[in-house]
């Protein structure tokens, strides 16, 4: 079993009330690969410039994550500046080099081509729809976006949601993508484009889950320091379709637990900066926050 992600491979520059970091490993497709390679072998398409440190390509290798579809390309690699204000859901993007993304078109290698769960990441819905179309066979697909496509490529992203299972977004996506301010119309309308279940983020809010007959609630785990949220979405997916993946459970109480083992996994994410935490954490750790999950949520009705 294996898990097919397309997205960014980056170098973030962040800047929280914590600290800040320079032209660290960042980017969609880095986060979401870490994340889910705890619970299954993931495999990236993606670009990379040649200045790209062999030391970030080791991290990947050292976990089961194939690298086969990452192409080095002449060029730098995609940099992204954020700065997060001291109320730490809001953050803006400070630069934007898309380097050698612009122009980027994705090539499964032929061994991807059979992929049965598939993450597409935030990217350019045409890039997104290159990558479904050279996928033979496929079980699930989930798809990211953000506010970016949603204003600037809408009728690419629309053919994109008409062929996916589950989309995650944050709430002002959603709410910017169905034009409804109240969250649950947003979702109900976002339904109606494609997807079978939306996933709102909602930062330390939690997320929630909606299908056409049952809504779910989670919390974020409440953590007393989150250094920097970044990537929080992208791991979120990826324990998500991890464990989606691992267990083959695609009920609703096996979604339902694929959702808290999301959460769980992007709790660490944001314990420190960029990718730090979440790749020095183990299994058994995320085993043990997601039991204590189950507690932070009991209650008898
Ligand atoms: P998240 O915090 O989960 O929304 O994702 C953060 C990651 O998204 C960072 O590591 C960035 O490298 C990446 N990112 C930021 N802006 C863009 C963009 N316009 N397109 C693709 N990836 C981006």
């Amino acid at each position: 079993m294996s898990i097919l992600v397309v997205g960014t491979v980056a170098f973030d520059s962040i800047e929280t009330p914590f600290g800040s970091a320079e032209r660290i490993l960042g980017g969609s497709a880095s986060y979401f690969a870490l994340a889910a390679s705890f619970f299954t072998r993931v495999r990236i398409v993606g670009v990379i410039g040649q200045d790209f440190p062999q030391e970030y390509l080791d991290l990947f290798s050292q976990r089961p994550i194939d690298l086969e579809g990452v192409k080095k390309e002449p060029g730098e690699t995609f940099h992204w500046r954020g700065k997060y204000h001291e109320d730490i859901n809001v953050r803006d993007t400070l630069e934007l080099h898309l380097n050698v993304l612009s122009g980027f078109v994705p090539q499964l290698p032929e061994l991807y081509r059979d992929a049965e769960y598939v993450f597409l990441g935030n990217i350019d819905p045409l890039m997104q729809l290159e990558v479904l179309n050279q996928i033979r066979r496929m079980r699930l697909v989930v798809c990211d976006t953000m506010d970016h496509w949603i204003r600037e490529s809408l009728e690419d992203l629309r053919k994109v949601l008409k062929r996916i299972e589950i989309l995650v977004i944050n709430d002002s996506e959603a709410r910017l993508l169905s034009g409804y301010n109240n969250i649950v119309r947003a979702a109900r309308a976002i339904l109606k484009m494609g997807p079978k279940v939306v996933l709102v983020k909602r930062g330390e809010y939690g997320v929630l889950q909606f299908s056409d007959s049952t809504i779910f609630a989670t919390p974020a785990y409440p953590l007393e320091e989150v250094f920097d949220p970044t990537g929080a979405g992208d791991s979120f997916a990826g324990g998500f379709l991890g464990q989606l993946a691992r267990s083959s459970d695609q009920s609703q109480q096996g979604i339902r637990r694929a959702i808290v083992y999301g959460s769980v996994v992007a709790s660490f994410t944001v314990e420190d900066f960029g990718v730090k935490r979440l790749a020095g954490v183990s299994l058994a750790e995320i085993e043990e926050r997601y039991k204590s999950f189950a507690q932070l949520t009991d209650f008898q009705t």
